[in-house]
């Protein structure tokens, strides 16, 4: 990974603004400015590829379809030979199939049967579709009215034209690229390698989940880790990331020193979580300031103030740090909010922005302006066909089960005050996430 600004560099342009209270758009745009440009490409076979990130532009070195060929099983035939006043009569010379070569001329007067796909016979621009017409002894009848030049004809290049952008750089492969491409005929292509990003929790109260955790009762005062493995579950899901797993890290200087720099060493990108709230009483946030540059930032949002930003660094090697608050729901929203687009851009696509759904709150909602608000919703269907959304209960930032109680974020942005019932809100839905 090349090296970028320095934080401090960066850091200056937010000079002026609350750090104590820093707006998401803020704290989105700075990170974005932190970002490296990715720098080693690998050639997958298409296959492989899906989900990955385009590393240059795909030129279509074939115009698709190569060749102008019907839409439609019918009759290829001159449009200057349809009779606009009344039936016209054609006589039918010859059959073009899908997959044959050229077909033989065909006359003035004269059509050609042809199926869907079959190459356009020399001469001919239209395309009378079979249901339409009526067999005589050898002769099509087409009534009058019906067709105009070039119906139900596809040219060649029509999809595709030779030497344009099938597909830019920084794409994210999707099903339909795959098919495009090998429409191109390319069956392997350039992609940005997998981002290394290393995950961690920090906290002596973590126990790992193990196979037989169900039989062995958690010591008082503990609980089982989840953020490694929703982390886990959300990095998978961008399709392009190579997950480290560091493990869990106890409050001890020397293990979180150890662990922050083999993911500095391994990692394009570390993410830990827990240990960097405001009066914790432990030694991430000391350790994360002394291994790099790293700020510590109160974001004005909900869940999910405290956060630390910036790079870890291990010798000639450096990682960008995403030091996320230990709740659970926190370590969701603040991955959608913050690092989701980030790794995205680290990874050398371009992320689209996210689509939102306008949907009625069902109930009303107490929102506190100054602050961008991520609640917890069930999106569902009103009988008009418009979106209705029901915050789940209990909107706390360490209750899981209200992430899998609901199919999406209600996000209640900065300026926004209380809701109203009824009143539009937007809501980000799971589905466009993962
Ligand atoms: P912290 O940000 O470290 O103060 O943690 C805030 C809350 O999140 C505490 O109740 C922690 O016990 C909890 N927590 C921290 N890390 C995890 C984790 N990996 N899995 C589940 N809960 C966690
Ligand atoms: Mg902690």
């Amino acid at each position: 990974m090349n090296k970028t600004n320095s934080l401090n560099e960066i850091a200056a342009s937010l000079a002026g603004y609350d750090l104590q209270a820093l707006r998401v758009e803020l704290a989105q745009d700075f990170i974005h400015q932190l970002l490296p440009q990715p720098t080693d490409r690998e050639t997958l076979p298409l296959r492989a590829a899906l989900g990955r990130v385009l590393a240059a532009d795909i030129v279509s070195p074939v115009q698709v379809p190569a060749h102008d060929n019907s839409a439609m099983d019918g009759y290829a035939l001159r449009a200057s030979d349809l009779n606009t006043q009344g039936e016209t009569r054609l006589r039918v010379v010859g059959t073009s199939l899908a997959g044959a070569g050229a077909a033989s001329p065909v006359g003035v007067g004269e059509c050609q049967r042809i199926m869907t796909g079959a190459l356009m016979p020399a001469g001919l621009d239209t395309v009378v579709p079979h249901e339409f017409t009526r067999m005589e002894d050898g002769w099509v009848l087409i009534p009058p009215g019906l067709l105009r030049a070039g119906d139900n004809r596809r040219l060649a290049g029509e999809d595709l034209a030779l030497g344009s952008v099938a597909l830019a750089a920084g794409r994210r492969l999707t099903p339909s690229d795959l098919g495009l491409l090998a429409s191109l005929g390319l069956g392997q292509m350039q992609v940005w390698r997998r981002t290394r990003v290393a995950i961690m929790s920090t906290g002596d109260e973590l126990r790992a989940v193990g196979t037989e955790a169900q039989a062995q009762p958690l010591p008082e005062g503990c609980l089982y880790d989840s953020n490694r493995h929703t982390l886990w579950a959300m990095l998978e899901r961008l399709g392009m990331i190579e997950v480290i797993d560091l493990g869990l890290v106890p409050d001890q200087p020397e293990a979180l020193r150890l662990a922050f720099e083999r993911g500095a060493r391994e990692a394009d990108a570390i993410i830990s979580s827990g240990g960097v709230s405001v009066g914790e009483a432990d030694y991430t946030k000391r350790v994360m300031a002394e291994l790099g540059e790293v700020l510590f930032w109160k974001i004005a949002m909900r869940p999910g103030r405290p956060m630390a930003i910036g790079k870890i660094r291990s010798g000639e090697r450096e990682a960008l740090l995403f030091g996320l608050p230990g709740n659970p729901v926190a370590v969701m929203v603040t991955f959608y909010a913050f690092v989701r687009e980030a790794l995205l851009r680290l990874s050398g696509a371009r992320p689209e922005p996210l689509p939102m759904l306008r949907a009625a709150s069902v109930k009303p909602l107490r929102k506190k302006a100054g602050r961008t608000e991520y609640q917890r919703g069930v999106l569902s269907r009103k009988s008009d066909g418009g979106w209705q959304v029901e915050i789940t209960g209990n909107q706390g930032s360490g209750i899981l089960s209200s992430m899998s109680q609901a199919n999406g974020l209600v996000v209640l942005g900065h300026e926004q005050g209380d809701v109203a019932s009824g009143e539009e809100v937007d809501v980000l839905p799971f589905e466009g996430l993962i």
